[in-house]
């Protein structure tokens, strides 16, 4: 490590923390070190966990398996999970596989966290391909299996998602049913009354019982962040009711991923509620500047939409690059920048099932969207709408209705690395050089920050 190095170490391995590496690398100057602490050795696409449960065999196409191919270069690469932050900026990281023992003590300048937020349905951080391969087999099969019910909780864009994927996907027996409970009084909370009908409509179609103005409370807390497949279980719900199922998947985002911040130097850092990071308006931490957010972990963040995050990881990694400069060149104090409004209120989109999505006519704002005929035609890019032969296309052809199965197949295409996930991490779809979960080689001399 050379004496006037400025470090930045980045915490995550999401499209936040990508998004951020990318800039950062795009835009660094000399004595600038970009270090990125990867939670997983293999790049998997969120967005399709709740079709992965469905048909575990599309994996393959939902994964970005080799280092070779979605490593940035320019950047010095970890792969562990960040424990917590020692006095003097150093950041402590258990490094993925077992021949590892102690921890990496890297030192930082700037540290971004970009560690999202805990989902059941999601890859634990650290979890290695096979397991995870192994783990999505285990769900499907006691999805097979079931002969009560399948109870779903969370009635937000991924338990309805996930309801109506297990729903029409053809994997349960004749007489297994799909109940979903939604604490909120309709589902989709915060979207328009014709976005929640209609996903209502499509769920009834598909027999599922949807179950409002209730919580599932049965050791809640403990089953927050984990699929539980113990057949025949009993599910006391806040209404008084009680549902029999032989698979319970909380599909809901359970919390900010902070505990690794939560007991070291910068546990200050966390409001006390919600555990998000609290930021100023330049996403940086208020009481700790050596620290910035983006994504969920953020108190700034607008949770679930991709959009918002991609602006964060701009700002940040523009205000760390203004801060690195004004420190090298010694000039006046840096002028940092606002994050700008975000760009959407809500995803864009909502997946219903296998056979039907829509697009949400509330999230857009208007901005860059005409709405000629019931499609939103993107007025920067017409020739999506226009050009044949494009499989799938949005709608299937212009002027179509916003919702049906053309949008359903974009959006499970999309889960597959088609889009923006394609376009953010390469590799999309490679058969592994290896596990994705084998070891990786102990960083570098030059990677750690010696505390000595
Ligand atoms: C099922 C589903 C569907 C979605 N659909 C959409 C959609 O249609 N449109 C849209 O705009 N958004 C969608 N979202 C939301 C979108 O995926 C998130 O907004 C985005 O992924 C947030 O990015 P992130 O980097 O903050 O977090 P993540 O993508 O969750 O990444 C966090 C990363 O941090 C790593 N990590 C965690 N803890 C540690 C640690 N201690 N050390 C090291 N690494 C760690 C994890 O392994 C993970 O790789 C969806 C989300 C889900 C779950």
């Amino acid at each position: 490590m050379q004496a006037n190095e400025t470090r930045i170490v980045v915490v995550g391995g999401g499209l936040g923390s990508e998004a951020t590496v990318r800039r950062l690398a795009k835009q660094k100057r000399a004595g600038v070190t970009i270090v990125y602490v990867r939670g997983m050795p293999y790049v998997e696409h969120l967005w399709a966990s709740p079709s992965l449960i469905c048909e575990p065999s599309t994996l393959a196409r939902s994964i970005s398996p080799n280092k070779a191919s979605f490593e940035i270069p320019g950047v010095q690469y970890v792969y562990g999970l960040a424990q917590a932050v020692r006095d003097r900026q150093v950041l402590e990281v258990k490094l993925l596989g077992a021949d590892v023992a102690e921890p990496a003590l890297l030192r930082f300048d700037y540290l971004v966290a970009a560690t999202g937020f805990d989902m059941a349905l999601s890859a634990r951080p650290g979890t290695t391909l096979s397991e995870r391969r192994a783990w999505l087999e285990k769900v499907h099969n006691a999805l097979k299996a079931a002969t009560n019910t399948v109870l779903i909780a969370g009635g937000g864009s991924i338990g309805v998602e996930t309801a109506g994927y297990i729903a029409s996907w053809g994997i349960l027996k004749a007489g297994t049913t799909v109940t979903l409970v939604s604490a909120s009084d309709s589902i989709l909370p915060g979207d328009a009354t014709q976005t929640q009908e209609a996903a209502a409509a499509e769920l009834r179609r598909l027999g599922v019982r949807v179950i409002t103005g209730a919580r599932v409370i049965a050791d809640a807390a403990a089953l927050a962040d984990q699929v539980a497949l113990a057949p025949g279980s009993r599910y006391a719900l806040s209404n008084g009711e009680t549902v029999v199922a032989d698979v319970y998947v909380p599909a809901y985002a359970s919390g900010p991923r902070t505990r690794w911040l939560e007991s070291g130097a910068f546990g200050g850092a966390l409001d006390g509620k919600t555990r998000r990071i609290v930021v100023d308006q330049t996403l940086r931490s208020t009481s700790h500047p050596a620290l910035f957010a983006v994504g969920a972990v953020s108190s700034a963040h607008v949770l679930g939409s991709l959009p918002n995050v991609e602006e964060e990881a701009k700002t940040v990694a523009a205000n760390i690059l203004t801060l690195c400069a004004a420190a090298s060149a010694g000039a006046k104090p840096a002028v940092l920048q606002p994050l700008a409004k975000p760009m959407l209120s809500s995803t864009p989109y909502q997946r219903v099932s296998k056979t039907f999505g829509m697009f949400k006519t509330e999230s857009f704002g208007g901005g860059g969207m005409l709405w000629l005929c019931g499609f939103p035609c993107v007025m920067a890019c017409p020739c999506v709408c226009l050009l044949e032969g494009i499989n799938p296309m949005v709608c299937g052809w212009c002027c179509a209705r916003p919702e049906g199965k053309g949008t359903a197949d974009l959006l499970i295409a999309i889960g597959h690395g088609v889009g923006v996930a394609a376009d953010t991490f390469k590799g999309w779809g490679e058969k592994p050089h290896e596990d994705g979960g084998a070891p990786p080689a102990a960083p570098a001399a030059s990677t750690m920050g010696r505390l000595h």
